[in-house]
């Protein structure tokens, strides 16, 4: 192997090494994977990779990642607008989405308040969730935060600022263990979280 190859695998190397989950072990196996793949099946890996940067931007109404102008779940016209469920991160809208049989839409604010790592309420979507609710049709938000220091501290504060708009502001039931976070809560206690939830 020539130094530029050598480059190149080191470059995956790295590359794929900063995965979440992914080991140098790991890494190093899926270099040497990648190297006997077919030109094809790395190209479309490769591809698929930039896609999510090129193509794909957050949803203009809920923050949620898509392709379109609106995410799949604000253009389907079978969701209830009148209710929306405020999570962190799109992670926490998809295992809410396979958990239980919420009907409503989404809002992403992309973080949750954090003193200690500088995150404010301008680093988060907070505005436009308040625009949002501003012009009128929502009934009641339910805030969906992770149930730990940060994501409680962020419900109280979007809270207050949702409570003199007007509008009915819920959260989910004690039911998920404290400090626990909500993509790895199973289906039966995210539903009961979800149905059980209460005035805030
Ligand atoms: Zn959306």
């Amino acid at each position: 192997m020539g130094r530029e190859a050598v480059g190149a695998v080191a470059r995956l190397m790295t590359a794929l090494g900063k995965l979440p989950g992914i080991g140098p072990k790991t890494a190093e196996r899926l270099t040497h994977y990648l190297i006997g793949a077919s030109p094809e099946e790395v190209l479309e890996l490769a591809d698929a990779v930039r896609a999510i940067k090129l193509e794909i931007h957050p949803c203009r109404q809920c923050f949620n990642p898509t392709e379109g102008d609106l995410c799949h779940i604000c253009s389907d016209p079978r969701r209830d607008p009148t209710v929306l469920c405020v999570v962190e991160q799109p992670k926490d809208l998809m295992a809410l989405e396979r958990a239980t049989n919420y009907r409503g839409l989404y809002h992403v604010l992309g973080g949750r308040l954090s003193p200690l790592e500088n995150v404010g309420p301008e680093q988060l979507t907070v505005d436009q969730l308040l625009r949002r609710v501003q012009e009128g049709g929502v009934k009641e938000v339910i805030m969906a935060t992770n149930p730990n220091l940060e994501g409680d501290g962020t419900a109280l504060y979007v809270s207050s600022l949702l409570a003199p708009l007007g509008v009915k502001v819920t959260r989910l039931a004690r039911g998920l263990p404290s400090g626990s976070v909500l993509e790895f809560a199973n289906s039966q206690m995210l539903s009961d979280a979800l149905e059980g939830r209460q005035a805030f």
